[in-house]
C-alpha cells in the first residue's frame, strides 16, 4: 500500500455525498475513518473502498445526535494524531414549513447539523492547527443564502455552518487551517426522501449526482476556494455578494443611530 497522506474523517459516509467522499478521498491517498448510525452500509461502504484502493478504512458507528456518541467521535478527533482531513456532512432537512413543523423535529435537526458539527470542529481543529496544518470541509447547503428555498430551521442551520466556517478561516487560516465550506444544491441521494419529497419529485435539470458534486468540491478545495458552490455557473455573482457584505461590514456600527431613524419624540 502507498504511504497515506492522512486520515480522513467522514461523518454521515454511510450514503449519499459522505460515501462519495470516502470514495474520492481514500483515491487521494487518505485512510479513512467513517461514521454514521447504519453499521451494515458503513461496511458496505468500508469494504468496497478498501477492496477497490487498497486503504485502510475503519468504521465508527455513533448516532451524532447522542452526546456519549458525539464525545466518542469528539474523543477519536482528539487523540487520533493521523487525522488531517474532517468532513462534516451528516445532516437532515426537510421541506414543510417553519410553522408546520413539529418543534421537537426542528431541534434534533439543530443538534446533528449544527452541535453536532460545531463539537466536532472544536474536537480537530486545535488539535490540527498545533501539528501544523489540516483541512475542514463542512458541507453546508443553498439554502444557507436562500432559506426561503425549504424549511426555514433548515437554512437557519445551513447558514450557521457557512458562519461557523467564515469564522474557522478568519481565526485559523492563516495558522494553517484550510477551510472550506460547500454549498450544493438538489443532489441525487435519500436525503429528499427523508426530508419528505423524493428527489424524482423535483425538476431533473436541478438535480446533480453525488459524483459530480464531490469531483467539482473537490476541485474547488484544489484551486483554494473557501466556498465552493458546484453549480454556480459565474462565480461573480458569489464575489459581488462578498463584496457586498465587506461594504457593509465598516458601517454596521454607530454611536449614534442613522439619520433615516432620528425621529423627534412628541411631547407629552
Ligand atoms: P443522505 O444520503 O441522507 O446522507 C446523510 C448521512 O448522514 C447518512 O450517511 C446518514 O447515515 C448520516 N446521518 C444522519 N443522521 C445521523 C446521525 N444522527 N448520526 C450520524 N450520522 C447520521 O443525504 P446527503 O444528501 O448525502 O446529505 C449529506 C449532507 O449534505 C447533509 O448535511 C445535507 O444537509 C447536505 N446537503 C444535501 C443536499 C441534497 O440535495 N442531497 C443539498 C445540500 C446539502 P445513517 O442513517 O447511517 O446514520
Amino acid at each position: 500500500m502507498n504511504e497515506t497522506v492522512g486520515t480522513a474523517l467522514i461523518t454521515g459516509a454511510s450514503s449519499g455525498i459522505g460515501a462519495a467522499y470516502a470514495d474520492r478521498l481514500a483515491r487521494r491517498g487518505h485512510d479513512l475513518i467513517l461514521v454514521a448510525r447504519n453499521r451494515e452500509r458503513l461496511e458496505a461502504v468500508a469494504e468496497r473502498i478498501t477492496r477497490e484502493t487498497g486503504r485502510s478504512v475503519e468504521v465508527l458507528t455513533a448516532d451524532l445526535a447522542r452526546a456519549e456518541d458525539l464525545l466518542r467521535v469528539e474523543q477519536v478527533l482528539r487523540s487520533n494524531e493521523d487525522i488531517s482531513v474532517l468532513v462534516n456532512n451528516a445532516g437532515f432537512g426537510a421541506v414543510a414549513p417553519l410553522v408546520d413543523s413539529d418543534v421537537d423535529a426542528m431541534e434534533s435537526m439543530i443538534t446533528l447539523n449544527v452541535t453536532a458539527l460545531t463539537r466536532l470542529t472544536y474536537a480537530f481543529a486545535p488539535g490540527a492547527v498545533s501539528r501544523g496544518g489540516g483541512t475542514v470541509i463542512n458541507i453546508g447547503s443553498i439554502v444557507a443564502i436562500v432559506p426561503e428555498l425549504l424549511n426555514g430551521v433548515y437554512g437557519a442551520s445551513k447558514a450557521f455552518v457557512l458562519a461557523l466556517s467564515q469564522s474557522l478561516r478568519h481565526e485559523l487560516g492563516e495558522k494553517g487551517l484550510r477551510v472550506q465550506v460547500v454549498l450544493p444544491g438538489a443532489i441525487a441521494t435519500d436525503f429528499w426522501q427523508i426530508a419528505g419529497n423524493p428527489v424524482e419529485n423535483l425538476p431533473q435539470e436541478w438535480v446533480m449526482t453525488v459524483d459530480d458534486l464531490v469531483d467539482a468540491a473537490l476541485a474547488g478545495l484544489d484551486d483554494g476556494e473557501f466556498v465552493t458552490i458546484p453549480a454556480l455557473p459565474d462565480v461573480e455573482l458569489w464575489d459581488a455578494y462578498q463584496g457586498a457584505r465587506q461594504a457593509l461590514s465598516g458601517n454596521l456600527s454607530a454611536s449614534r443611530p442613522a439619520e433615516r431613524y432620528r425621529r423627534t419624540t412628541p411631547a407629552r
